[in-house]
């Protein structure tokens, strides 16, 4: 007799002994269709075999497949899963770990990352805190010290604490450098003068560091993302940087004479008109520039959910994890304020959310060429801001590349393999096969049929007596072979939340 989904949620693998995965379904991020009843065998936080009908069937493996477990796992290690869905951990590529002033604890965020099967996350700036704790806890996830995703760090260009701030560009080459030193994986800019980035972006590909650029309506004139993409330039974030690149009409955006880019509401409602200002599908200019980015291997993080909200103000701010799941100090971070970035939904009109509207029209359908030419793509939800929230903005980001035309296959490739491949960890994780990390997701409900079955809140639905019911979330979550049980980490995650309401 096997064991139970329930007696794995307590599960501790020991080091030496195999345990396996029996009779899922695999969706395994390769972008390959879903197969199984499989099983997988993890051996010291590495998938050591994956068993499949087909490959017995092709002749790969043991042609008997009806004596098909693996029986180098003794049966207290073995677990049935019939029914249910495995996939490789997913990777958020653009997230933060949260600032004093955003959240009141790390272990709240790691919960709910856990919570919704993130496995990895790119920390892209260590914004609002100190590299050397964001060093520490990269540390620590990694080496299985800390109940967190494994977090990639890049460090926010020309911070003083690392290196006094560049001025040439041999400078820009020792602060990179500097930052390498200091633990960084990449390096996060939010554009720069061009000498300097150029400079930076070439020590960057030297060291084999990563490299990712929120081109901002400040600096995007002097270095938009076709001439950051040209010097090197690893992932392109957010809306900005990309419609700038290829106005058919114009060389900079038009801005109403009394902008002022220190507004933060002027600053979001006038980057709602980016793209609506630029080129469109039948231009040349659209293709030319795709043609040119995909050819340099730029990837594309779009971050569609932390803008999400322009398109709905009201819809973001009654989701229904708020009430249970959002920290009183997230709360307040996201009420609006001149002092707290993207905090600027005060007077926010029907003709605000008909621009917000009407760009990401334009900028899903980019998004979307852009992968048809062979670009990739990778999910990230950017959370912390502008009502994207850890975990829960990640499924919102899975739905909105289906929005913007991704097969549900191709969303969870761009949420594990592809994001990978950005990190430049593919050979190690982002896939279920054979000798890769042990990073997985297990879900009772099928994500290819409804990606909001990943949402920590489940899907709003009935049963068979007609009773309303919620159905889905993640069991399990699975990083380098340690065993999370994914609805106690967001069970935890609502109490801390109800104990930070009443202290
Ligand atoms: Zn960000």
């Amino acid at each position: 007799m096997h064991r139970t989904l329930e007696d794995l949620r307590t599960y501790r693998p020991e080091p030496g002994v195999p345990w396996a995965l029996l009779d899922a379904t695999i969706i395994d991020g390769t972008g390959g269709p879903a197969f199984g009843p499989a099983h997988v065998v993890i051996l010291d936080g590495r998938i050591s075999r994956v068993l499949a009908r087909h490959d017995a069937l092709a002749g790969l493996a043991d042609g008997d497949y009806s004596a098909r477990y693996p029986d180098e796992v003794a049966p207290e290690h073995r677990f049935s899963l019939e029914g249910m869905h495995l996939l490789p951990g997913f990777i958020d590529a653009h997230a933060h770990i949260g600032a004093p002033d955003q959240v009141e604890s790390t272990d709240y965020v790691f919960k709910l990352w856990l919570g919704h099967g993130i496995t990895r996350v790119r920390e892209v700036g260590s914004l609002g805190i100190g590299f050397g704790r964001m060093a520490e806890a990269a540390r620590r996830s990694a080496a299985g010290e800390l109940a967190a995703p494994i977090i990639h760090p890049y460090l926010t260009f020309g911070r003083e604490d690392v290196a006094p701030p560049p001025r040439t560009g041999d400078e820009a080459r020792a602060w990179v450098r500097a930052a390498r030193e200091h633990g960084a994986l990449g390096v996060k800019f939010f554009g720069a003068a061009p000498e300097l980035m150029r400079a930076a972006l070439a020590e960057c590909r030297a060291l084999d560091m990563g490299s990712a650029c929120h081109h901002s309506q400040q600096t995007s004139p002097r270095a938009n993302a076709l001439q950051t993409a040209r010097w090197g330039l690893g992932s392109i974030e957010h809306s900005y940087g990309q419609a700038e690149a290829m106005y058919a009409d114009r060389v900079l955006p038009a801005v109403p004479a009394e902008f002022n880019y220190s507004d933060e509401a002027m600053r979001f409602r006038e980057a709602g008109s980016l793209w609506v200002q630029g080129a469109r599908p039948s231009d040349s200019q659209w293709g030319d520039f795709l043609d040119e980015l995909v050819g340099l291997g730029t990837t594309l993080v779009p971050t569609f959910a932390v803008y999400n909200a322009a398109r709905d103000a009201e819809r973001a701010r009654n989701r229904e994890w708020v009430r249970e799941y959002v920290s009183p100090r997230l709360a307040r971070f996201f009420t609006p304020c001149a002092h707290r970035h993207g905090s600027f939904f005060a007077d926010w009109t029907t003709e605000d959310e008909v621009l917000w509207k009407e760009q990401y029209r334009i900028w899903m359908r980019f998004v979307r060429d852009f992968a048809l030419r062979g670009g990739r793509v990778c999910a990230g939800s950017d959370p912390g801001f502008i009502h994207s929230h850890y975990g829960f903005s990640f499924v919102d980001e899975l739905e909105l590349l289906r929005e913007a035309g991704f097969q549900p296959l191709e969303v969870i490739r761009a949420a594990t393999l592809h994001a990978a491949e950005l990190l430049g960890i593919d050979g190690e994780t982002g896939s279920i096969e054979a000798g890769k990390s042990a990073d997985l997701v297990l879900v009772g409900e099928n994500p290819l049929r409804n990606l909001k079955t990943l949402s920590g809140v489940g899907h709003y639905s009935m049963d068979e007596g007609g009773a309303v019911v919620r159905r889905g979330g993640v069991e399990i979550a699975v990083v380098a072979g340690r065993v999370v049980d994914a609805r106690r980490a967001l069970r935890e995650a609502r109490e801390f939340v109800a104990a930070c309401a009443e202290a």
